[in-house]
Formats: structure tokens, sequence, C-alpha cells
């Protein structure tokens, strides 16, 4: 619950970020049309900089080992066909079988899926995860699609895959416009065909058919437990604490849940049509999240409203960018006001953006540690498939504080040992783990 101090001195004995030294990037400075793969190399050559890793292996990582693109013949409910377009890429697999979200959504792409992928191998690796990175999708919008369209669409794309992944090969889960029911369909699909039932194909799967507690609510925890630790790091108190959290899905409602519950301020939170603002911080689990009741966010009764744009400029100390990708750009960055930020979605910053926070000394805790707690419970998920035997809601929540912490720590020790971002922290700490592994097992033949 929120309970508001006004007479709080928020700010007084604060300790402010440094600017660390920028490097000059004027000329290849990106224009705002980078595509997911175009960031996820540059971010890749940024990390590669700092580090001593053999440039075959850099340039290796730059490309997906393989990205498989089919076609889905869908019958509508009102008996006309329809063709689909669906993606997987494949980043790595070095570290374990890839790993990654299957995400319907008209703007999925090759591109997308390929930068997606690259992510997930690094957001395995930072986490320290037997898996490597992939990522896949249809180009649709679900919302057009009736329940029964979007079950026949998934058992086919599930066919179409099924060459290609495999409870240790390639391990699919929820992302943008998926869920729990989404993975049911996939894993029946995909079991029928192998004739025994495959519970490890996919994760984020309700927990009636091997799905893990706390599965679902785990990105958003993770954020929680991220941000937690990002103000305790800048010596702030959570109680005078005040946050802002574009996005009220899944992500975004667990992680202001979360930060409420230890005291936070959440002063504004928001849906697709709009933000709800209160200084005084809102009661997070008065306010219904996305996946509760689509669009009550912006009918909620709050003192004022704001646009989603404003939300991203509101002077607060933590702005958690939670909903879709590319929301901080070189055209907003200037404008905001918040002291840190922590990054929900994944991709919500873009490589302007990034420089922009970089001169104006705002830190950015990146998504590939910040929302990494949904592969992670996705991991002890498997390891539950497998084993055939499951954990409680308490063990998976034990567990993913450990693995938060031991993340976290990991690139706190790059952030204070080296003149870089959190971003380039995050990456050298993934890199380094991925580049050895690719030195230990040497090349195929
Ligand atoms: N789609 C989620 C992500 O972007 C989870 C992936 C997984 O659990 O495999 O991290």
């Amino acid at each position: 619950m929120t309970t508001a101090d006004p007479t709080a001195e928020s700010d007084a004995q604060r300790t402010e970020p440094t600017a660390k030294t920028v490097e000059p990037e004027a000329e290849n400075a990106k224009s705002e049309a980078e595509s997911a793969v175009e960031t996820a190399r540059r971010q890749l050559d940024r990390a590669a900089a700092h580090l001593d890793v053999d440039d075959g292996i850099v340039d290796r990582l730059r490309h997906p080992t393989s990205v498989y693109r089919v076609t889905i013949p869908l019958e509508r409910d009102d008996g006309t066909r329809a063709m689909y377009t669906g993606y997987r890429a494949q980043h790595d697999s070095v570290r374990g079988p890839y790993k990654g979200g299957l995400r319907y959504h008209p703007d999925v792409s090759e591109d997308e899926c390929i930068g997606l992928s690259m992510w997930m191998t690094w957001k395995c690796a930072v986490m320290d995860l037997p898996f490597g990175g992939a990522k896949g999708g249809v180009v649709v919008d679900p919302k057009d699609l009736s329940a029964a369209e979007k079950e026949r669409l998934t058992r086919r794309f599930a066919e179409e895959l099924r060459p290609v992944i495999g409870p240790m090969t390639d391990i699919p889960a929820p992302d943008m416009g998926t869920d729990p029911e989404t993975m049911a369909w996939f894993m029946d699909a995909y079991s029928m065909q192998e004739g025994e039932t495959e519970p490890g194909v996919v994760t984020g799967k309700p927990p009636v058919v091997g799905g893990s507690y706390g599965r679902e609510k785990a990105p958003g925890r993770s954020v929680g437990i991220v941000a937690r630790e990002a103000i305790d790091y800048y010596g702030w108190d959570v109680e005078d604490t005040t946050v802002a959290v574009q996005g009220f899905g899944s992500v975004g409602a667990n992680a202001a849940r979360y930060l409420d519950d230890l005291g936070a301020q959440i002063v504004a939170v928001s849906d697709v049509d709009g933000a709800i603002y209160d200084p005084d911080g809102l009661d997070t689990t008065d306010v219904e999240d996305h996946d509760e009741t689509p669009g009550m966010v912006s009918g909620y009764d709050a003192p004022e409203t704001l646009s989603n744009a404003d939300l991203l400029e509101l002077d607060v100390d933590v702005l958690i960018p939670a909903a879709i990708g590319n929301v901080l750009t070189g055209e907003n960055a200037a404008d905001v006001s918040a002291e840190l930020i922590v990054e929900g979605a994944n991709g919500p910053t873009t490589s302007t953006a990034d420089r922009i926070f970089e001169e104006r000394a705002i830190p950015v805790v990146p998504d590939i540690l910040a929302n990494a707690g949904g592969v992670t419970v996705s991991y002890f998920e498997w390891l539950q498939d497998i084993n055939r035997r499951k954990w409680s809601l308490e063990r998976v929540h034990e567990e993913l504080e450990t693995e938060m912490l031991r993340a976290w720590e990991s690139v706190r020790e790059e952030y204070d040992a080296r003149d870089v971002t959190w971003r380039d922290a995050a990456y050298i700490v993934a890199l380094s783990r991925v580049a050895e592994a690719h030195d230990a097992r040497g090349l195929w033949p």
C-alpha cells in the first residue's frame, strides 16, 4: 500500500549519479529508425571494445546461427483462409539450448527477431543460465483473432517450428501478445506429434501443465528487485523514492506493486490509452492491470491524467518504461527528468537516447538485467519439467532473489571497476561469459 509522507525531504541527502566519460560517437550516432538488430550490434561492439575478445568470436556473435521463416495458413472462423508469416531466430547456443519468447505483433520482422534473439543471449549469460538466445513470433495483431483462431494459429506455428525446437534444443516462452494459454496450446501441439508429453519444450505454461508458480509475475518482480538494489546503490531511501511506470501490464504492474510494497511512492502508471498521476502515490493494488481488465488504468479515478509522453518526462526519482520498445528516443531524452531509469520492457531506450542519458549522468539499468526474472523463472520451470517435480512459490521467490542479487553484483562490480554505463557493464559480464565458452569449445570441425 502507498503511504505518502508529505513531510519527507526526498532529495535532501542523495548521492547523485556522476557523469562517466562519454566516448565521442557523433558520426555514427544512430538514426531513430535503427532496427533492433542494429541496436544489438552496436551494443555488442561497445562491450567488445572493453574486452580482449577474439574478433572472429565477436563477428560470429554479430550474426544469428539460424533464422527460420515459416508461413502459417489459418482457417478463420468464417471459413476463409488467411496466411501469416512466422519467424524463429536462433542467435547462439554455446552455453546451452536456445531460449526466448514468441511474440504475436504486427511489427514482428526478421530483423526484430534477430535483435531480440541477441538480447536473449546476453540476458541468459548475465544471469549465468545454461541457455543461449532465440526469439520468434508471428506477424499478426492478436486482437484481430478470436480465441479459437489464436489457438489454431499457435498449433500450426508449433508444427512448423517442430523440427527446430525441443526441450534440449530451443525452448520458446511467452512474449508480447502471447501468454500461458498460448504456451499450453504450443506444448500440446508439439507433444501430440512427438507422441509423448514434453512440458519442457516451452516455458511460461499454466502451472497445471508443468508451468512454474511465480513465472507470470517474475519479469516485473525482477524489475522491482533490481530497482530496489539500484535505489540502495545510490544511497536513497526507498520510502522517499517516487516512481513512474509506463505500461501497467504484467511487467509494469508487478514492478509497481513490488516497489509499492517496499514503501516507494508510485506516482504515475499508464496503459496504452494514457496515464494516471497522484503526487501522493497511487494504491497500485487498487488499479487493475491490463491483464486483469484491459483499459482500466485510464479509467481509474486519479487526481490527474497525463499522456504517455508526459509520464516519461515526469519529475520522479525512478522511471520504469515497461510497455514497448523505443519509447526513450533522441526526441525526448533531453526532457526526461527522472534520476534513474530501470528498463522493464525489452529495448525501450534507443542508442541516441542512451548517449544523451550518459551525458546527462542519468543511469539506465538495462533490460537484460532488470527484466531477466522472466527467463530465470523459465529456467526454474524447465528444471521442474525435466525433473517432474514442482517447486513451491516460496522456493521460486527465494531462488529468484538469490539469482537476481548474484547477477546484480557481477554487473555492479564491472560498473564500479570501469568507466562505463550500467548497460555496458551488463554487456561486459555477458559477453565475457559467452566469449569464454566459445573459446573453450573451439570450432568444429
Ligand atoms: N520473453 C521473455 C523475455 O524477453 C522471456 C523469455 C523466456 O522466458 O524464455 O525475457
